[in-house]
């Protein structure tokens, strides 16, 4: 029995993630739900976003379901993500992009998966306003990249690479400009390459591989870069299959791990039903896949892809024609799941 943290979220989070937890269980996979509350949910019921029992679960169990957290505007609240990620180390943000027939892309040959360095960077939060001359205000914003750091997210990257039997790892920066931090996460990349001869090593400058993600994006496999660049390339990458609303992620950490849809609340949507549950669904596949429920997982992406290629029983996002909402299809995937129990 697996015991994970459950956050439900705020806005369509909570119908997302039941729908989730749903098809989860129609794997057979036993999982003892510890719910937790987080963001507005516990804003209104203890004050905070973060509130010390969902951080002291968490801590416990090691995995955590999150649905998405609406940021309070205002209140001088903390961001809930930010703290998770600073709590529990959570340095490589992992986000598998892979084409789903039926959806109307311009491409239906995606298949990467970019890997994220989710704690340095220029996200350090180093960042001031500087008196340039007695006129000029300027700003100045400094970027962090450690040896350690490039090390364990390259390192990552490689090991995923080797577990799913990936074939090459593209390493993306800026080291013709920036030469001493994105020197310095190339020249560690090539070092750690050395040791998986098995794994096609390339690195490409950002702006030129903008362009080919957009012209070529069947030449990518594990893509891995820094902070920014990942931010960007992540969502990038997400439109190339049809967008957030298909698009899970994982945040791994050296104290935990936490799975979510990278998309946000929805507040537009929140009390329609129509929210498309994919995404959470699919973080919830990377999660069985995490705690080594590998069987689970796949049965829920061959579920998942079926429904969407079938294309009738799905959300309004995907089939403007659809009247159909978040639960039945939800319960379409796992009609295909036991069909195939
Ligand atoms: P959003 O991702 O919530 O919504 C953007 C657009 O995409 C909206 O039109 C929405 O209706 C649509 N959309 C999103 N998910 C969908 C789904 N599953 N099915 C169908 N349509 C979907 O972004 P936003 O509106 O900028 O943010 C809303 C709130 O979510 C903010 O408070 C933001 O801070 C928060 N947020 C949280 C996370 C997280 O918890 N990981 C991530 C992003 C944003």
């Amino acid at each position: 029995m697996h015991q994970i943290t459950l956050i439900p979220g705020d806005g369509i989070g909570p119908s997302i993630v039941d729908a989730a937890v749903s098809v989860i269980e129609a794997t057979g996979v036993k999982i003892q739900w510890d719910r937790q509350l987080a963001g507005m949910a516990a804003v209104e019921k203890h004050a905070d976003p973060l509130p010390e029992e969902t951080i002291e679960s968490i801590r416990r169990n090691r995995i955590c379901f999150k649905g998405p957290l609406t940021t309070p505007v205002g209140g001088g609240y903390r961001s809930v993500n930010v703290t998770l990620r600073q709590t529990f180390n959570l340095y490589a943000n992992v986000r598998p992009a892979i084409s789903f027939e039926g959806t109307s892309t311009p491409f239906q040959n995606v298949n990467l998966v970019t890997v994220r360095e989710n704690t340095e960077g220029l996200y350090a939060g180093i960042e001031h306003f500087i008196k340039v001359d007695a006129e000029k205000l300027g700003a100045e914003s400094i970027a962090i990249v450690t040896k350690k750091g490039s090390e364990r997210i390259i390192e990552y990257a490689f090991q995923y690479a080797r577990k799913t039997q990936r074939k090459k790892v593209t390493l993306v920066h800026k080291a013709n400009i920036l030469k001493c931090t994105s020197g310095l996460f190339l020249e560690v990349g090539r070092e750690i390459a050395k040791g998986y001869p098995e794994i096609e090593f390339e690195d490409k400058i950002v702006d030129a591989c903008s362009m080919q993600l957009v012209m070529k994006p069947d030449v990518f496999d594990v893509v891995v870069t820094t902070n920014l660049f990942g931010d960007i390339l992540s969502d990038l990458a997400a439109g190339l299959i049809g967008g957030l609303g298909l698009t899970a992620g994982a945040n791994i950490g050296t104290d935990a791990a936490l799975f979510e849809a990278v998309h946000g609340s929805a507040p537009d949507i929140a009390d329609l039903g129509i929210a498309n549950p994919t995404a959470m669904i699919l973080a919830g596949a990377m999660m069985l896949e995490h705690i080594g429920e590998l069987d689970a997982a796949r049965k829920i992406e061959r579920a998942v892809r079926k429904v969407i290629r079938d294309g009738r029983i799905v959300t309004p996002d995907l089939n403007k024609n659809s009247s159909y909402g978040t639960q039945h299809m939800a319960e379409a995937i796992i009609r295909e799941l036991i069909e195939e129990r």
